[in-house]
């Protein structure tokens, strides 16, 4: 199948009001040409000199999300044109992109990596983690970010009913902060999970941004 048959197939999946991230890591800009064309607007990469390399030869009007883990050095390379950055996962590296962004005159759009799975290696803070980070109240201070809601990844088996539960974990616990923290805040809206092998769970589970790479895109050549 095509790339823009893929696209139209995970698209007529996704009711309204969920959005999807095509993942485009470690594909040629013609695989992201061939996207766009078909009307795709939103791409994701996880590495930040590709991504930026992209940025730079394809059309102004595609909004680049990173969805890969960040490091805070890396941070002012995108700080000019990322339109959401999903996975912070430190207070240190939010303040990293406020500082960027501040110098480039810019409002980033953050959402913060909840490590909702079993596995030991994903990022992520914890739920108690995250509440803590959230009651010290630093984050009200940075103006050049603005926090809009939570990212996660859930365990990588088979078993439908744990993703599932890790999924609606995920959206209990932005329902909770939101309630305590976020109240006020018409930007706090976001639940960025489901990858290509378990978006329709995350759908079912209240994901508003699912991110789809090979689904898309076909395998990846590391
Ligand atoms: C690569 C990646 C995806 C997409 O994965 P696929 O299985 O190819 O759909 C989604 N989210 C993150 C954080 C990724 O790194």
């Amino acid at each position: 199948m095509s790339i823009q048959a893929n696209l139209k197939e995970v698209l007529s999946e996704l009711p309204a009001g969920v959005r999807l991230v095509a993942v485009s890591k470690f594909h040629p800009n013609e695989a992201l040409e061939e996207a766009y064309a078909a009307g795709q607007r939103i791409f994701g990469e996880s590495h930040v000199q590709e991504m930026t390399q992209k940025y730079e030869t394809l059309p102004k009007d595609i909004e680049w999300h990173f969805i890969g883990h960040l490091q805070t050095n890396k941070v002012k390379y995108m700080a000019p044109y990322v339109a959401m950055i999903h996975a912070i996962d430190s207070y240190k590296l939010l303040v990293e992109v406020n500082k960027q962004a501040s110098k480039v005159h810019r409002v980033i759009p953050c959402l913060l990596q909840i490590h909702i799975a079993q596995e030991e290696t994903k990022f992520g803070f914890s739920f108690d983690e995250c509440r803590e980070m959230l009651d010290t109240g630093g984050w009200k201070d940075l103006k050049n970010v603005r926090l809009s809601g939570v990212m996660g990844m859930a365990t990588n088996v088979d078993d439908d009913e744990q993703i599932k539960r890790e999924f609606c974990s995920l959206n209990t616990f932005f329902k909770e902060i939101k309630q305590n923290y976020f109240s006020d805040s018409e930007y706090f809206k976001e639940i960025s999970m489901g990858m290509s092998h378990d978006y329709p769970l995350a759908v079912e589970a209240g994901s508003t941004l699912v991110r789809v790479g090979s689904k898309i895109f076909g395998e990846r050549n590391y």
